[in-house]
């Protein structure tokens, strides 16, 4: 006699600010964790060197974008850097339906308005170590010109403030360190009760 568990999906917010290591930490966790699936934003800024459509991103024009708004098709939606950025709202519903846990590696302002509109959520802040390193972080990877980075790191300022609306924080500051603890708070959060319930079966 046992029972047969089915887990429900768990929707997994990882934000904070430019340059913080988000990239960088959720691509650590997804290697580890392959019960995680990535939720593949949609934007209207040009592909990067190495990126890839549908894997980085859904790289999309101004009037595909503006149709997909109209359409109602975000979950969420935040202008970034000049540059916009959606959550395909069917996607993350058809994976937590599927029992998938589901990570949004999304702005602030996206996390936010995430966190209103959901029941269940489990929310990240990833934090630099100093805003000093962030600096250092955002020259070092290159893609930003010394003015984009400034503004990057006054966005920061005021970003950090916001940071109680989450649930958790993690500071990245040594990678592996952060790398782990991300994992101890998905590990504990799938084992929450509610992801169980009412899919418990008798064999
Ligand atoms: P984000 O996705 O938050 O904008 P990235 O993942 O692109 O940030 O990381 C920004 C830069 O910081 C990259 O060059 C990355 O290699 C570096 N980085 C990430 N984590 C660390 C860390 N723990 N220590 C030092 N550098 C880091
Ligand atoms: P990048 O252009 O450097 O890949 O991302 C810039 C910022 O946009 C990052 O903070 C990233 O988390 C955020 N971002 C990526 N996709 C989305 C999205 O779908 N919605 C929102 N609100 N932010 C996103």
């Amino acid at each position: 006699m046992g029972v047969i568990v089915k887990r429900t999906g768990m929707l997994l917010i990882i934000s904070g600010p430019s340059g913080t290591g988000k990239g960088t930490l959720v691509k650590r966790l997804m290697k580890e964790d392959p019960s995680i699936t990535f939720s593949c934003s949609v934007t209207t800024r040009s592909p990067r060197i190495g990126e890839i459509e549908g894997v980085d991103y859904h790289f999309v024009n101004d009037a595909e974008y503006d149709r997909m708004l109209a359409g109602d098709e975000f979950l969420e939606h935040a202008t970034v850097h000049d540059h916009r950025y959606g959550t395909p709202r069917e996607q993350v519903e058809r994976a937590l339906a599927a029992g998938k846990n589901m990570l949004l590696d999304i702005d602030p302002q996206g996390a936010l308005a995430v966190m209103q509109k959901a029941s269940d959520y489990v929310s990240i802040f990833i934090l630099p170590p100093s805003f000093s390193a962030l600096r250092v972080r955002l020259h070092t990877r290159n893609t930003d010109d010394p003015v984009e980075i400034e503004r990057r790191l006054r966005n920061a300022h005021k970003e950090v403030l916001n940071i109680c609306k989450y649930q958790y924080a993690v500071i990245n500051d040594d990678l592996e360190l952060a790398v782990s603890q991300l994992q101890s708070i998905v590990n504990a959060e799938k084992q929450r009760t509610i992801r169980f319930c009412p899919t418990i079966l008798e064999d």
